[in-house]
């Protein structure tokens, strides 16, 4: 039998999402198939308003509901410090962890070859931009230590010390208390408090 279109292209929606087999996703639609009408519109509705709703902040590109941050918002915060993230999640940790002061910077993914991601697909350029404007002293780079979070960060070192005084702006990477090809998304909030300490200059 063939699956109805409606089902089967459910299914290949949800088989784009990460972590989601074929399995997973077949299961997720025939649960929706035989939930509530409001459940479905729950879900549909969430979806959309991702859309609608959140934007990227226009200063460092953290998810946001209005052209900035509430981050970057908060001025009792320290301008002289920016901390540069892969993901909004990784920001999203150090501020569980509620010690960092500073401001930060989102990449929004990390340069990986084989995914086909170059430093121009990434939040490189706009980064450098920041620090042009000035006010900036140090850079926190907080990338995973994942090949491609090493590689990231490398890249951005190299961008930084073509364009800018050592003494001017200071280069610093979280330690490595963060487990090699760990995820910051995933560390509690004691690992990743360590691991901000005791950064090392870059
Ligand atoms: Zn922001």
């Amino acid at each position: 039998m063939k699956i109805p279109r409606a089902i089967s292209n459910l299914t290949e929606a949800f088989e784009r999402l990460p972590g989601i087999g074929p399995k997973s996703a077949a299961r997720l639609a025939f649960y929706l198939l035989r939930a509530p009408e409001s459940e479905r519109q729950i879900l549909g509705r969430a979806a959309l308003d991702l859309g609608e709703k959140i934007q990227l902040c226009e200063r460092c590109f953290n998810i946001a509901e209005s052209p900035v941050c509430k981050v970057c918002e908060d001025s009792a915060r320290d301008a002289s410090v920016v901390c540069v993230v892969e993901e909004p999640l990784d920001l999203l940790s150090f501020e569980r962890m509620g010690k960092y002061k500073g401001f930060y910077h989102v990449l929004h993914g990390v340069i990986s070859p084989l995914e086909h991601v170059g430093p121009e697909n990434l939040k490189i350029a706009e980064l450098v931009d920041r620090i042009g404007q000035g006010g900036i002293e140090e850079i926190i780079l907080a990338t995973n230590p994942s090949l491609e979070g090493e590689a990231t960060a490398m890249y951005i070192k190299k961008e930084i010390e073509e364009r800018f005084d050592k003494d001017k702006v200071k280069l610093t990477r979280i330690a490595s208390g963060i487990p090699i090809g760990g995820d910051l998304e995933y560390a509690d909030s004691l690992t990743l408090s360590k691991a901000l300490e005791g950064r090392k200059d870059f």
